[in-house]
């Protein structure tokens, strides 16, 4: 994303729209981007209506009325002059977009947002059997944001406690060594709004890469967020409420399917018992 300077006439609507802080009105009275931290999710290109007031009139009136002690400010939900401009991204800034725009979707699994269907679809996926938990760890939020040099961290940390990742997950995708949870070298630059890791473990496993995640999260420059879910057994009881409340998380059930979608796990999953379709 661009500002056109010669078009921008400095009103700072466009300011406190950027979810990051990347917008501000320099010396020169008009405003200006801040590339590195800017994530390209387009909030200031959509959030305001774009006018198509020549800005040479709307810095003679300013003038004018300056004058006589008035002034002259737009609607502000608009940019009167248009002068918030897409530019064409190359990679690795496509990247920015993919994961901060949620009308962008990600080449590695065609959806929007963070690119994920997580384990809210296991109902139908069955990507998480009887006896595993799958983890999802968001990293980032609007406001903070994230760069995947820390993602890195947490994937490389989160390989080494032997965790395996989703393979239909756009993080993933950018592994250039997977089982080691390394992202290509290329990317970790980069900075995005957010994006969600997402794992498996058997069950026995969840308190180490919790541990694992709450050493994570003192160490990198954002927020981070952690759910583990799996499926309930056949009278309905999740194995998880007693090891969460043991190591003193709050255990809630997030979400709860109810089996109604066509499953489209393979036959050798299907042999398994039919979990019950909840998920904590
Ligand atoms: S809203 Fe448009 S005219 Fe106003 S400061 Fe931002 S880019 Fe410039
Ligand atoms: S594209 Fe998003 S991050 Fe970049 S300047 Fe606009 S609102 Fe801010």
């Amino acid at each position: 994303m661009h500002i056109d300077k010669g078009k921008c006439v400095g009103c700072a609507n466009c300011v406190p729209v950027c979810p990051l802080g990347a917008i501000a009105v320099a010396a020169d009275g008009r405003a200006t981007i801040n590339l590195d931290e800017c994530v390209e999710c387009s909030t200031c290109y959509r959030g305001l209506s774009q006018e198509h007031l020549p800005g040479w009139l709307i810095r003679t009136l300013r003038r004018v009325l300056k004058l006589v002690r008035l002034r002259f400010e737009p609607d502000p939900d608009v940019c009167p002059t248009a002068a918030i401009t897409f530019d064409t991204l190359a990679w690795p800034r496509t990247l920015r977009a993919a994961f901060s725009d949620p009308i962008v979707p990600h080449e590695s699994t065609g959806i929007g947002g963070r690119g994920t269907a997580e384990v809210k679809t296991n109902d139908v996926t069955g990507r998480v059997g009887p006896g595993q938990a799958g983890f999802v760890v968001e990293f980032g939020r609007p406001g903070v944001g994230v760069r995947f040099r820390d993602v890195n961290a947490a994937t490389t940390a989160l390989a080494a406690a032997g965790v395996t990742f989703e393979k239909n997950n756009p993080v993933t995708s950018l592994m250039s060594d997977v089982p080691r949870g390394q992202l290509r070298e290329d990317v970790l630059g980069e900075k995005i709004l957010s994006c969600i890791v997402e794992l498996k473990v058997p069950l026995g496993r969840v308190p180490d890469v919790l541990r694992v995640v709450e050493d994570v999260a003192r160490r990198v420059d954002t927020v981070v967020c952690v759910g583990v879910s799996t499926p309930c057994d056949a009278q309905g009881n999740d194995p998880l409420k007693d090891m969460l409340t043991g190591l003193r998380y709050d255990f809630y059930r997030g979400k709860v399917n109810l089996g109604l979608g066509r499953r489209t796990n393979p036959p050798a999953q299907e042999a398994a018992p039919s979990p019950a379709g909840g998920r904590s």
